[in-house]
Formats: C-alpha cells, sequence, structure tokens
C-alpha cells in the first residue's frame, strides 16, 4: 500500500521509534494517561501518581483547552503548565500536552515532552509548521473529519520541516452512529503503519466517548497492532472540568491495565514468531 504525494512519511522498510526521555515510542506498547485538562496541583499530581503506579509510561493533560463553546473551561494556560512540571517532577513521567496556538509553541516546549496537535487543529498548517520546526515529538491527532490521507500529509507537513518526531493518534472520527461520540477507526491504525514508518497510537476515551467501551477498544488496540493508547483518567471524574463522562477512575485504568499487559505480551510473541 502507498498514498501518492507522500515522501517523507512514506513506510521505507523500518519502523521509526521516537524517543521521548527514557520511553521508546514505537518499541514495545506505550500508555498515556491522565486528565483531559489540569486544574490544580491536586487533581494532577494525584493523577499523576496514580497512573504511573498503574503502569503509564506518561502524563497526559491539557492546560490549554479546544472547547466547542467559548464559555467552557478553556484551560489554566501557563499555570497548567506548571502545575504538570510539578506532577513531571514527583512522577518522573513525560508530559504530554496540547499547544493551541503558533504563538505558544516555543514556550510550550520549555514543558512538554510531547506536543499534542489535537483533532480541531490537525489542518492547521501553520501550526504544524511550527511545530516541524522544534526537536520535540509531537503527537499528531487524526481530525475527526478527515480522511487517512488527509491525516498522513499533515504528518508530512511536520517531517517536511526537520521534525521526524511524530507519533499518530486515531481519535474517532463522525459518522452516523450518535450512541457513541466518535467512531474509533481501528482499520486506520491498521493502514496508517502501513503507509507510513511512524507508530500509530490509540485515544479509545475520546474515540468513544462512554466509560464502558473504552477497556475494550484498548484491548482491540493492542490486538491490532498500535504501538501505544492514551486514556482519560481523573482521580475525581465526577468534579472534572472537561470531558467527565469519560473519564476513568485510577482503579479502572489500574484494572483495565492489569487486563492489557498479558495480552501485550501474547502480540509481542506473535510478531517475534512471525519475524523469525
Ligand atoms: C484531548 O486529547 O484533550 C483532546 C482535546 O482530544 P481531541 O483533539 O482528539 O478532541
Ligand atoms: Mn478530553
Amino acid at each position: 500500500m502507498e498514498l501518492k504525494g507522500i515522501k517523507l512519511a512514506a513506510a521505507n522498510g523500518k519502523r521509526t521509534i521516537v524517543k521521548v526521555g527514557k520511553v521508546n515510542v514505537g518499541a514495545g506498547f506505550t500508555v498515556i494517561a491522565g486528565p483531559c485538562s489540569v486544574e490544580g496541583e491536586e487533581q494532577v499530581v494525584e493523577t499523576a501518581i496514580a497512573v504511573k503506579n498503574a503502569g503509564a509510561d506518561m502524563l497526559r493533560g491539557g492546560a490549554f483547552k479546544p472547547r466547542t463553546s467559548p464559555y467552557a473551561f478553556q484551560g489554566l494556560g501557563f499555570k497548567g503548565l506548571k502545575l504538570l512540571a510539578k506532577a513531571k517532577e514527583v512522577t518522573g513521567l513525560p508530559i504530554v500536552t496540547e499547544v493551541l496556538d503558533t504563538r505558544d509553541v516555543s514556550w510550550v516546549c520549555e514543558y512538554a515532552d510531547v506536543l499534542q496537535i489535537g483533532a480541531r487543529n490537525m489542518q492547521n498548517f501553520a501550526l504544524l509548521k511550527e511545530v516541524g520546526k522544534t526537536d520535540k515529538p509531537v503527537l499528531l491527532k487524526r481530525g475527526m473529519q478527515s480522511t487517512i490521507e488527509e491525516w498522513i500529509n499533515c504528518a508530512e507537513y511536520i517531517l517536511n520541516e526537520g521534525n521526524m518526531n511524530v507519533i499518530l493518534c486515531e481519535r474517532g472520527i463522525r459518522t452516523f452512529e450518535t450512541f457513541t461520540r466518535n467512531t474509533l477507526d481501528l482499520s486506520a491504525v491498521v493502514a496508517a503503519r502501513q503507509l507510513t514508518h511512524l507508530p500509530v497510537i490509540t485515544d479509545p476515551t475520546h474515540g468513544t466517548g462512554k466509560i464502558e467501551l473504552i477497556e475494550g477498544m484498548s484491548l482491540a488496540s493492542v490486538a491490532c497492532g498500535a504501538d501505544g493508547l492514551m486514556v482519560e483518567v481523573h482521580v475525581k471524574p465526577k468534579d472534572a472540568m472537561s470531558d467527565k463522562e469519560q473519564a476513568m477512575t485510577p482503579e479502572r485504568f489500574s484494572a483495565m491495565m492489569a487486563k492489557i499487559r498479558p495480552l501485550i505480551g501474547h502480540m509481542e510473541r506473535l510478531n517475534k514468531g512471525e519475524n523469525q
């Protein structure tokens, strides 16, 4: 399989490993967990400790939130980044956080270990070029109305500026189905891993929007060959200032990790067998 016009991102027989501190995304299965939004010190530090204890490799948390309504909580901004730094100091977990605006890229880089480009900004070409000029790993979410080809072209924009550290993230697309918030397109994960050399992870939280569906889609992500996943975890989901209905408690996340771990081992053994 190949896509016309894709050069730097195109599959080349090797798989790119994106290094984030001690975490090698693309070598083994990477789990990113944390709150939708950073809300306060206690919330983010406690959540960070809990997800670390459950086996997460990185902490996520939004300081700048792209909300549907301008009246909804927009994130703590700079203060949120400082709190993420505190959570990193306590746990050692690298930080994944979204950047919304080209004007913020340089200073968000001082706090983020991975710059997240959200679904709504996937085709913000100015922002893609700006993060492409940095040396920070970029987590590029698929736009909810975007094709696989458009998504991979956006990765190409970042690579074309010289930043080769791109992680693709399938986060669900809009379909006619309204029971789920989005439809997590696992076929896109398999396709993107065949079309490119980049690591591909899933976001079963935004991909379903339903707490009851996250574990099943996380297990399916491991089974379909994803390089990792990102989920929302909050110490007190009921009090969350954004996406409270889809946030897992640390206990629920920990129980899910206990099921995921043996499946990761099983898939690794299967894949080794294939390569021998
Ligand atoms: C998020 O991960 O916090 C987020 C806003 O996700 P998305 O851009 O996929 O909607
Ligand atoms: Mn969210």
